[in-house]
């Protein structure tokens, strides 16, 4: 195989140019874009997108899911191609690279390999994950979850907007039901470079975050049971204050989310108190717990610090407290040979680079469990993603994009 020379790196002006293009479907109202899935602007951004890897010399199949694979040859017809890609929905307030970028710095390795007449052993092949954001649909990264097997596609047709209206039938409606069977392909890898949404890279001065695993979460929903009474005219001592139980608690997750710092994290999002009135001691009080971690075991021991502290708490206090798990996924450990040609790629072209541990749900930690896979982050300004004012500089999108080329050619084994 010839020398990956580290002179070779994508058009970054190019690049720009087709993000640009891109967010004027679906413009937002400040800066950034409204482009959810499955409506009338994301069918046209993926018209866009389709025609520009035609015109790239690419060839389109769409699954039944309506998930796109822009196919570029290889030189071994019997070589299973290397995957790019991410998607191109986005929040109702979202910004213009949360997505975007992993799928326009696919088709921007295929255009400079078109320029340089680079010829690869393996097929490569761009892709656009339908329905990653999951706020119209819910849950997040629908498509990719079915292609992986994790969900059925009945179950995921069956998902319904606010207005009751089913993802299948809205998938119809657009154009976008394809004919290929969702799941059938199968990957040589897969490699998806996405903004960080988080604050580390551009506070340690790097260029590229390698990402080694995808953070594991678990949801624990707890009640505790007091009694109602009025908060003027009981007695402290005769008090059975859910609220406070609850207060308790939170300030006890904290604590076992820092006992697993640096990378364990642990807050409740999601709170009520009942009867919720600013003369009644809570009754009752629900609420979840939202723990993540990249490693199992420390997921595993939070929960079950959370049931024992949350216990005595109540038992303390002479409450009822019950603990239901209502969600959760494992953490993904990417593979290492992808890891290694992602550090490798930024290595050899002189990027600054570290590791990194996603926070945030993507479409590879699905295909991670079908292929091969690796993820490329590039920073973005403050950390700050699901919002218009989302931003990147061409130069981080330059960047990732040069490290996702490397790191694709040197998986799809250059020929010529
Ligand atoms: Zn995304």
């Amino acid at each position: 195989m010839p020398a990956i020379g580290e002179n070779l790196r994508i058009n970054g002006e190019r690049l720009w140019d087709s993000l640009m293009e891109m967010a004027k479907i679906g413009p937002g109202i400040a800066g950034g874009n409204n482009r959810q899935t499955v409506t009338d602007e994301d069918s046209e951004g993926r018209h866009l997108f389709q025609n520009w890897c035609e015109a790239a010399g690419c060839t389109m199949g769409v699954d039944t899911m309506g998930n796109m694979f822009a196919t570029r040859p290889g030189t071994d017809p019997g070589a299973l191609p290397v995957y790019v890609g991410s998607h191109l929905d986005t929040q109702p307030t979202g910004g213009k690279y949360d997505g975007v970028l992993g799928v326009l710095s696919g088709l921007e390795l295929i255009r400079t390999m078109n320029d340089l007449d680079i010829k690869t052993k393996h097929p490569i092949v761009v892709t656009n994950w339908t329905n990653e954001e999951g706020t119209r649909f819910a849950p997040a990264m629908l498509s990719s979850g079915v292609f992986a097997g994790l969900h059925t596609q009945d179950w995921a047709y069956d998902r319904a907007d606010a207005e009751g209206r089913k993802f299948g039938d809205e998938l119809k409606r657009i154009g976008w039901q394809g004919d290929e069977e969702v799941g059938a392909r199968k990957m040589h890898a897969f490699f998806e470079l996405h903004i960080e949404q988080g604050p580390i890279l551009e506070a340690e001065g790097r260029d590229i975050g390698v990402v080694t695993h995808g953070q594991g979460l678990s949801w624990t929903q707890v009640t505790v049971i007091g009694k109602e009474s009025h908060t003027g005219s009981t007695p402290m001592p005769m008090r059975k204050n859910a609220g406070l139980a609850m207060a308790r608690i939170l300030a006890a997750v904290d604590e076992i989310a820092l006992f697993h710092a640096p990378h364990a994290v642990g807050a409740a999002g999601h709170i009520d108190v009942f009867p919720n009135s600013r003369n009644v001691i809570p009754g009752k009080a629900v609420f979840t717990v939202d723990f993540r971690s990249p490693e199992l075991d420390v997921i595993t021991d939070m929960e079950a610090r959370l049931r024992t502290v949350g216990q005595k708490v109540a038992d303390d206090m002479g409450l009822e407290i019950s603990f239901e798990k209502v969600g959760g996924f494992d953490p993904v450990e990417f593979n290492e040979a992808c890891v290694s040609a992602v550090r490798d790629a930024a290595e050899r072209l002189g990027y600054s680079h570290m590791n990194l541990i996603s926070g945030a749900g993507h479409d590879a930690c699905w295909i991670n469990r079908v292929a091969p896979t690796a993820m490329v982050m590039c920073p973005c300004v403050d950390g700050l993603s699901h919002n218009e004012a989302e931003e990147i500089s061409p130069e981080w999108a330059t960047a990732g994009t040069d490290v996702l080329l490397h790191a694709v050619l040197e998986t799809a084994e250059i020929t010529s």
